[in-house]
């Protein structure tokens, strides 16, 4: 099996993506961190992509790619990946479709989880609170909601179309969303 995983920041992508990997024995590849290491790595690639990443924008589509076919050749994860981060953007998405068919896999489920602009900034401002961290103001999350909105929503549209999108409601307790994951995932 095969997930891909959405959702706007503060929605508990993180939690549960863990969750998953330790349940399912799954393997996360998120591109954001791929991309970071690369950077600190000081490799060819993070030179190439430091200002891109810098300034907010997304990473050329090529290296993205061939980021992750690395993954998706990999036999050790074979059928066992969470993308996370990746699909961006609907040319991503078919890209994908077209690694994964290459490698004879396939995307299974695609989760969305879904959460109020309302309850991310209640979450930010708890988060803040207690952890004190400067990055975490409303304004930037509404940014990032916003951007992330925008531009998932013709991605989650494709997923949609190939009846492959769950929704899952994140505004519930953890234990609650870790049960409903769980469900979907013991269907396939
Ligand atoms: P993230 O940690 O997922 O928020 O990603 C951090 C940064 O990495 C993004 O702002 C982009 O510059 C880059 N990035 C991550 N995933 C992708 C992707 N699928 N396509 C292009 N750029 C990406």
């Amino acid at each position: 099996m095969n997930l891909v995983i959405f959702g706007p920041p503060g929605a508990g992508k993180g939690t549960q993506s863990k969750f998953i990997v330790e349940k399912y024995k799954m393997y996360q590849l998120s591109t954001g961190e791929f991309l970071r290491n690369e950077m600190s790595n000081n490799t060819s690639i993070g030179k190439k992509i430091s200002s891109v990443i810098n300034s907010g924008a997304l990473v050329s589509n090529q290296i993205v790619s061939d980021l992750i076919e690395k993954v998706i050749s990999n036999t050790d994860y074979q059928n066992r990946i969470i993308f996370d981060g990746y699909p961006r953007n609907l040319d991503q998405a078919k890209n994908l479709d077209i690694l994964l068919k290459k490698y004879n896999q396939k995307i299974d489920i695609v989760l969305k989880l879904s959460v109020s602009l309302k309850t991310i900034k209640k979450r930010i401002s708890d988060r803040r609170t207690l952890e004190k961290r400067p990055d975490d103001n409303e304004e930037i999350a509404i940014k990032r909601y916003e951007t992330y909105e925008k531009s998932t929503e013709p991605v989650i549209e494709y997923y949609k179309k190939l009846n492959l999108l769950k929704v899952v409601d994140g505004e519930r307790p953890i234990e609650q969303i870790n049960k409903e994951i769980s469900e979907i995932i013991d269907l396939i």
